[in-house]
């Protein structure tokens, strides 16, 4: 097997590739060129530092207004000031982080869209090889639940896991000034042994998640795939065999699910023991200097309300530690993706590719090539050919031989292995997929059509183009007077991968998408097999106009369609066994007149 390591993606995340993650996730919120988003930044983290330093005062202002209602013996006066105080600096501590969130949420947003943009982009660009390699249903998953991950990580890790820990700091300090090292201890303590038992425990069951993670995806896999192929699963009345594939991943997400249940109870269970265990100790001490008169009531209370004040978003801080691993894991998954890169890839000092129809450009030609799918199997085997425009190349030969191979050689959905493709003596590996691409129109074996309406599939050749355009290239692929009859015309939806068309109504629909492309080299393979005998001499007529002065590549069971080519290559196995126009083939006696007279002979069977 030829490694295939560079389009892989690894399946666990490692504490590393977290911080990698974390690193990746920060250049994103700190974007090069967006100074109004940087500001933004700045200015959240302002309210976020203000809001957290008037939150720490808040318990003071209390104190002092108990002090002064629990003074004996003296003349009692309402603190109304400081009560005022009390509830305006809650309501500040409120609006800071309310104004905090509003001027964030544009950097946050913009990081989110950014991101799933480039993920979506760089997906594009892989090879064709990646993406028949993943299953589509798996990979949505990645990255759906690697957006949502962002969106968690930020919102959380941003604003609450960092201030919280500022919080901490600063109460813990307070604690030391204000009273004496015993408390700042007991609390510290608390606070690690906390933080320490919940790392532990969130490590140990994080399997788990992941577990659920990968059954979720094979079981998300396995329906969408089960779904697409409902035909065949009725043709061969399998649906308890899919039901039972199906129910073997639930059952998989079912087991992993209990388990995390399980340990999450035991580490909700472990935090609520030492928090408790804290509180009290913390709570006697405190007592106790008030009973010997060493420490006010308001000195209770205030020991009580940082307490409470710290303990809150600490028992938070356990639930947002677990889900913001779970979502590093997710996000790593992601920018995994990201990282894989394209087997096929252009050259840095690639150059545009312009075919000069006018001068006769368009030329393409095969130069010994070999090719492997797998650095094994040899599939093609020093093939050479050249067509030049105005005239057509068929390629024929048994299944499997090796024809299809050659096209996508040529779109260069993979490189050859040994000797050279060239179009107008260019390499096609020095000149960017984008614009060779550009100049090559194909019309595939298997028509799938995106799940939209007849005209939006046919304009997809070229959606710059007008209406009037779409219909006149209809005309030619001759499926316009079919498109006509429909209530809807061209609005008419074709379903789930065109599927609702039949096999050669779709081939007409691709067929006329890649006339309203037009392009200088042509690419047909199969791309009338699905016809009956009547509609596929009209649309070869068709195709004859379109193709004048262009390459044409024809790929063809069916012999009867590549009568009138300029060259026949015949392949066998990859190998080239013979090549000549049709009567030429005809008189060789060799493979391709055994298959012109099996095919003769079928025709006059069905005839019959
Ligand atoms: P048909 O007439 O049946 O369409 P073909 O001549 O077009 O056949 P190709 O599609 O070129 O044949 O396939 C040639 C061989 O390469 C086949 O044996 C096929 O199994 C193998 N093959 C095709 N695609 C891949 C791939 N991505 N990885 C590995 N092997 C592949």
């Amino acid at each position: 097997m030829r490694p295939r390591t560079t389009e892989n993606i690894k399946p666990e995340a490692s504490n590393a590739s977290h911080w990698s993650t974390i690193k990746t996730l920060g250049i994103y919120l700190w974007p090069q060129g967006r100074r109004d988003l940087k500001i933004r930044v700045l200015i959240a983290l302002l309210f976020l530092a203000t809001a957290k330093i008037l939150n720490v005062y808040v318990p003071f202002m209390l104190k002092n207004a108990i002090d002064q209602l629990t003074i004996q013996n003296s003349p009692l006066v309402l603190p109304l000031a400081i009560i005022f105080s009390y509830g305006l600096a809650r309501i500040l501590v409120q609006a800071f982080g309310e104004i905090r969130d509003l001027v964030f949420a544009k950097v946050g947003q913009h990081a989110q869209r950014t991101i799933a943009l480039n993920t979506f982009k760089h997906l594009h660009n892989l090879s064709l090889e990646f993406h028949l390699s993943r299953q589509t249903g798996g990979l949505s998953r990645v990255i759906e639940r690697g957006t949502r991950g962002i969106q968690f990580v930020l919102n959380f890790m941003t604003f609450n896991i960092l201030p919280t820990l500022l919080e901490i700091i600063l109460v813990t300090g307070i604690l030391l000034y204000h009273f004496n090292y015993l408390y700042a201890a007991v609390v510290f303590a608390t606070i690690s042994i906390y933080i320490f038992i919940t790392l532990v425990i969130t490590e140990w069951r994080l399997k788990y998640r992941q577990q659920m993670n990968s059954e979720e995806s094979l079981a998300n896999t396995r329906a969408i795939d089960s779904l697409l192929n409902y035909e065949t699963v009725k043709y061969f009345g399998n649906e308890q065999h899919e039901y039972h594939r199906f129910d073997r991943s639930l059952a998989g997400y079912e087991q992993a699910a209990v388990k995390s249940q399980t340990s999450l109870s035991l580490l909700n269970t472990s935090q609520s023991f030492i928090i408790g265990l804290g509180l009290i100790t913390i709570m006697i001490m405190a007592g106790q200097g008030v009973v010997q008169g060493q420490l006010t009531v308001g000195d209770f209370v205030l020991v009580n309300s940082f307490l409470i004040q710290l303990y809150l978003p600490l028992n938070f801080l356990g639930f947002v530690y677990r889900e913001i691993k779970n979502s590093l894991v997710d996000m790593d998954k992601m920018f995994e993706l990201t990282k894989v890169q394209a087997s096929v890839a252009d050259d840095p000092k690639a150059s545009t590719l312009v075919i000069d129809l006018k001068n006769g450009g368009g030329v393409v030609e095969f130069n010994n090539v070999s090719f492997t799918y797998d650095g094994t199997r040899p599939i093609l085997k020093n093939v050479s050919f050249s067509v030049s425009p105005g005239k057509t190349l068929a390629i024929v030969g048994p299944s499997g031989a090796g024809k299809s191979t050659i096209a996508r050689l040529l779109f260069r959905f993979y490189d050859v292995t040994q000797g050279n493709i060239s179009i107008d003596q260019k390499d096609i590996r020095s000149v960017t997929q984008k614009s060779l691409r550009a100049c090559i129109g194909v019309v595939p074996q298997d028509t799938v059509l995106f799940n939209d309406s007849i005209g939006y599939n046919i304009k997809y050749g070229n959606p710059d183009l007008k209406d009037k355009d779409m219909v006149a290239a209809a005309q030619l692929a001759n499926i316009h007077e079919f498109v006509e009859k429909l209530p809807l015309t061209y609005d008419t939806p074709v379903g789930e991968r065109g599927l609702k068309l039949s096999g050669g109504e779709k081939q007409r629909v691709a067929i006329a998408r890649t006339i309203l492309k037009n392009p200088q080299i042509l690419l047909f393979d199969e791309a009338t097999s699905a016809l009956d005998s009547h509609n596929e001499k009209e649309i070869q007529a068709s195709l004859k106009v379109v193709s004048k002065n262009r390459t044409t590549l024809i790929i063809a069971h069916r012999l009867s369609t590549v009568i009138e080519a300029d060259e026949i290559i015949v392949l066998k196995d990859g190998s080239v066994v013979e090549r000549g126009r049709h009567q030429d083939l005809l008189s060789l006696q060799g493979l391709y007149s055994t298959m012109w007279q099996k095919q003769q002979q079928d025709k006059d069977k069905f005839q019959v």
